[in-house]
């Protein structure tokens, strides 16, 4: 970007924006338009003072994709209409700024759920898009990128444009996952998933280490969902073990409650803990436990408790609860304290993932810096250019950051960022905050990279769409 003009914007606008962990940040100037017309204004804005734009919807993402620090940031949450619902077909068109809540909300009464959701409603679904998430069922599902049936988006040359998989293909696959630098959705429809009741069976046991909670993931793939909890912080040859929730969607007959199950009050997660505790005192108090000793302890509690009480249970959970469970803790994150969190996730093939996720475990215990919280899923490939997806598995690590520790965690990204890329692996951009240039154009591929660069070329010539994570990793 070269500046044409030097005058500032004003300063009242100038805001300061983190990652979900927040442990990273930056300033920029913001802009929050609730019109899809007042884009084109922003961009006008943006090319007169010589400043690039970055593309924000609820900040949720872990890493750097949302921030554009020094620059403009174009946050999308109040384009949050849905402009068509068909209950018959399941087909909704929204704009970008609809939430994972508001569609789910929308939708369920009519006996509809998202195809593919985050562990969290709160993000918007071009954030979604623009990372093309995937859920507990990516191995079943693929990404949101697969449900989409059409997109319209802005490009920074004010170029509109309408992508169909059969239509603007290219730009189609290029667009979803592409961190919003090649455009802005300004209109998505998708197709939904057609359920019969607003609960699933799920189905819960312990595994005695890592190999066999992949073993375990390998044969409940006839699943609707399955996911894997991981204790990193066990001892010796415990480290790895766990817990599976393998879950099924209810058919019809199945769920003598079903139609009440489809209310939205039956999906509300309870306001205390055992009845007992107001939930958002849960934060302050699991920050006790968030240091290596105090996270050893909860995480033997929590195996010792599903491999007795829990162990080989089967019961109905509403989607919202087996999904979201998260979102039942207000600010969860903020038990991690002033310095924030990061999660590593990385994506292995399937014949590397058991023993080198065991290596990456194992490495970061020696280096003093275990993860608090592990979390095992099963991936499909993708036809994504930017896709992060492998035939295999992924193993997302939260790492409490401090000021003591938070060169050493970078450290530790960077040597397990060597031993993914040794296994072939991959990585996710809405997550990452350490790979450098070299080490996205190891994963991605030479080819995927200069096509996505000669997209970006065409798209936004000028180099408009930017945010921290492109200057960090691509530019
Ligand atoms: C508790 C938690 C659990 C999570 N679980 C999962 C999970 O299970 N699976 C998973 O895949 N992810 C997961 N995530 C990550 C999250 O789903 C993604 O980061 C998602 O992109 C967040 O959406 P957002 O609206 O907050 O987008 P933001 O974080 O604000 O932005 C993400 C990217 O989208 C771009 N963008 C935003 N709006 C647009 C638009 N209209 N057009 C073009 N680009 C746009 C931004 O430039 C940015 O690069 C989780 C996150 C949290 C906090």
């Amino acid at each position: 970007m070269k500046a044409q003009q030097t005058a500032a914007l004003p300063l009242e606008r100038l805001a300061r924006l983190e990652n979900f962990g927040h442990s990273f940040g930056g300033s920029a100037w913001l802009y929050q338009p609730n019109q899809i017309e007042q884009l084109k204004h922003v961009f006008a804005l943006a090319r007169r003072q010589g400043l690039s734009v970055g593309l924000r919807g609820a900040g949720r993402s872990y890493g750097d994709a949302a921030l554009n620090s020094g620059q403009i940031v174009l946050d999308l949450r109040a384009l949050n209409r849905i402009r068509s619902w068909d209950p018959q077909h399941g087909r909704i068109t929204v704009e970008p700024g609809v939430t994972i809540e508001q569609l789910w909300k929308t939708v369920l009464a009519d006996g509809w759920w998202p195809p593919v959701v985050p562990g969290t409603m709160f993000p918007t679904i071009g954030g979604c898009l623009a990372t093309n998430i995937h859920g507990k069922n990516n191995w079943q599902a693929g990404p949101l990128g697969e449900h989409v049936l059409e997109f319209e988006a802005l490009l920074p040359t004010g170029k509109h444009v309408v992508c169909r998989p059969d239509k603007n293909v290219d730009l189609y696959y290029a667009m979803i996952g592409s961190m919003g630098l090649l455009g802005v959705f300004t209109s998505i429809t998708l197709q939904l998933k057609q359920i019969e009741s607003g609960n699933v069976e799920v189905k819960s046991w312990t595994e005695p280490s890592l190999p066999k909670i992949v073993a375990a993931l390998e044969a409940n793939k006839d699943s609707d969902y399955v996911v894997g909890w991981v204790d990193c912080t066990a001892p010796g040859n415990q480290l790895g073990r766990g817990q599976i929730h393998a879950a099924r969607y209810l058919h019809a007959g199945e769920d003598p409650g079903a139609e009440d199950s489809l209310r939205v009050d039956a999906q509300v997660l309870p306001d205390r803990v055992l009845g007992l505790l107001p939930k958002r005192m849960l934060p302050a108090l699991m920050s006790l436990f968030t240091n290596n000793l105090g996270a050893r302890a909860v995480n033997l509690g929590k195996y010792l408790a599903s491999r007795t009480i829990g162990n080989h249970k089967s019961y109905r959970q509403s989607l919202v609860a087996f999904n979201f469970l998260l979102d039942y803790i207000p600010e969860w994150e903020r038990m991690y304290g002033r310095g924030g969190l990061i999660q590593y996730q990385s994506f292995l093939p399937q014949a590397a993932a058991a023993d080198a996720y065991l290596d990456m475990l194992r490495y970061c215990k020696r280096a003093g810096l275990p993860s608090y919280l592990g979390v095992l899923k099963r991936h499909r490939p993708d036809k994504f250019l930017l896709s992060h997806a492998v035939d295999g598995y992924s193993l997302a690590l939260d790492f409490r950051v401090t000021r003591s520790n938070a060169a050493r965690i970078v450290k530790l990204a960077n040597e397990l960022d060597t031993m993914v890329l040794r296994a072939g692996g991959r990585f996710y951009f809405a997550k990452d905050i350490t790979l450098d240039r070299k080490e996205v154009a190891s994963f991605l591929g030479e080819k995927a990279l200069q096509k996505f660069k000669a997209l970006k070329r065409k798209a936004d010539p000028d180099s408009l769409l930017q945010n921290d994570l492109y200057r960090r990793c691509f530019e």
